[in-house]
């Protein structure tokens, strides 16, 4: 029986299913229907192609997780808790674009691709599972990524430049300006400042995009984590006359129910940082005078959940579906006057992302805005022995760095023997490069004085001493 329902009375169910199979047939995404247990009804020649699972009747009956293998585009395996597709699938949630790549069943080819899910209302829970091949795509955003990658570090040094001639130009101290030459300066100094902003900031954007930074995880206390993080906003929030509280999770929260759940992550710590300057810098900057901003972390399940909510000036439902998007920023009356590049929130995304986690936001225009960053989550087990190997692996580093120290001695200390053996040979002669000597040679040499005699005798008479 075909599974494709029809309305359109003036056709035959059998010409209008010929239809949409020839369709399928043809496109070069690959589909996979399944039914409400992952099993799959329907598979087309694209998916066939990129799973390399033999053919359709092979894997029709199959679960769709045995043929649909996912890495992360950075070659990193996925436990089930950071698999997307699979968490979309288990709870019937639409999963939009989630880029990873397939691993090909017989030649273990990796192609990148944006998988989409898409649960089938009304059908006895069937899912939609698209396979969109992006290597064209990436490979386009790499050399995008290059460009401005290279054009922000040129750009960096000579804007900085001007911005110090500016502040020169400014200082009473260092200069003597009018009044007028003062205004237009200081707008100057304004569009140099954001100008830099910029070039950081797409610098830091890129980093990530073209490999020049990897996550490097390490297993943390997620409360302690971000209590320390956000407790350092707490001074400028007061100095902005606004309430600022760690651990409650909305405004009607009291301190009563503050969390002391003890959460564990394994996440990277400097990725973190950013995401939540990120968060609670634009908290702070589009939240007025007089309004709050509470931060919460809590589990949920296998996940982290960290919020970042207030209440200041909302975004809009238009653009609550953008502001994850490179350079976009809602345009009203409020944003206009308040500066911003639109790559904050895109920075917030890539990076949870990279640590395979989540990021979204809810709401209402004019009331305030919630922010949400879901991450894996280890067990209490999980995070001792994570931190057991993390403790050896410093261990280690640090034995090893001790080890190089003392040969570095041992060298040094030869070093300097030669050197006093050389000085004694030829006590008028400044030393030349030790040169190798056979063990004949060094058998009739006298044998060296002490250290600081040499050094002494050659401070005589050479004040370069042995440099010379
Ligand atoms: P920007 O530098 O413009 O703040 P972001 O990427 O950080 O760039 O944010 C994108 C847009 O999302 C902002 O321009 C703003 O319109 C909106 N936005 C972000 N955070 C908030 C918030 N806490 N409250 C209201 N609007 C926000």
């Amino acid at each position: 029986m075909s599974i494709f329902k029809h309305n359109n009375s003036a056709k035959s169910p059998e010409d209008h299913s010929a239809k949409a199979e020839m369709v399928l047939d043809s496109i070069h995404d690959g589909v996979i229907i399944t039914d409400k247990s992952g099993l799959i009804n329907f598979i087309n020649p694209a998916a066939v192609r990129m799973t390399e699972c033999g053919s359709a009747s092979k894997a029709t009956g199959l679960d769709y997780n045995t043929i649909i293998k996912i890495e992360t585009k950075e070659g990193r395996e996925l436990p089930d808790n950071e698999n997307q597709l699979i968490q979309a699938m288990r709870t019937s949630q639409p999963l939009d674009g989630y880029q990873v790549c397939v691993i090909s069943a017989q030649s273990g080819k990796r192609i990148p691709v944006a998988i989409s899910v898409l649960p089938v209302q009304g059908s006895g829970q069937n899912h939609i599972i698209t396979l969109r091949d992006i290597t064209k795509e990436l490979a386009e955003e790499g050399e995008q990524t290059e460009f401005i990658s290279t054009a922000s570090h040129e750009m960096r040094t000579p804007v900085a430049t001007i911005d110090g001639y500016i502040a020169l130009a400014l200082n009473p101290s260092t200069a003597t300006i009018d009044t007028r030459a003062r205004t237009y300066l200081t707008a100057a100094r304004a569009a140099s400042q954001h100008l830099g902003k910029l070039f950081r900031d797409l610098l830091d954007v890129t980093k990530l995009d073209d490999g020049k930074i990897r996550p490097h995880f390490v297993p943390v206390d997620m409360m302690d984590l971000v209590r320390g993080i956000s407790g350092d906003y707490a001074p400028r929030a007061k100095d902005a006359k606004i309430t600022f509280e760690f651990g409650t999770s909305s405004p009607d929260a009291s301190p009563g129910r503050r969390m002391n759940q003890v959460v564990y992550g394994y996440v990277d710590t400097n990725f973190m940082r950013e995401i939540l300057d990120n968060l609670i810098e634009n908290a702070l900057k589009y939240t007025p005078e007089g309004g709050a901003i509470y931060v919460n972390v809590r589990g949920d399940g296998d996940r982290v959940l960290i919020n970042v909510t207030d209440t200041g000036i909302g975004i809009s439902a238009e653009d609550l579906g953008h502001i994850f998007q490179k350079f976009y920023r809602a345009d009203n009356s409020d944003t206009r006057t308040i500066g911003g590049n639109g790559l904050g929130l895109y920075l917030v995304k890539q990076r949870a992302e990279a640590m395979g986690g989540k990021v979204w936001a809810e709401s209402s225009f004019g009331e305030g805005s919630t922010f949400y960053v879901s991450l894996p989550r280890i067990s209490e087990d999980e995070y001792n022995k994570r931190m057991i190997a993390v403790r050896g692996q410093q261990m280690r580093q640090a034995q090893a760095a001790q080890y190089r120290q003392a040969q570095l001695q041992q060298f040094a200390q030869a070093k300097i023997r030669q050197l006093q053996q050389a000085a004694a040979a030829s006590p008028s002669q400044p030393p030349a490069a030790p040169a190798p000597q056979s063990s004949m040679q060094q058998a009739t040499q006298p044998r060296a004085p002490a250290a600081h005699t040499y050094l002494t005798s050659q401070n005589n008479n050479n004040p370069k001493g042995v440099q010379q």
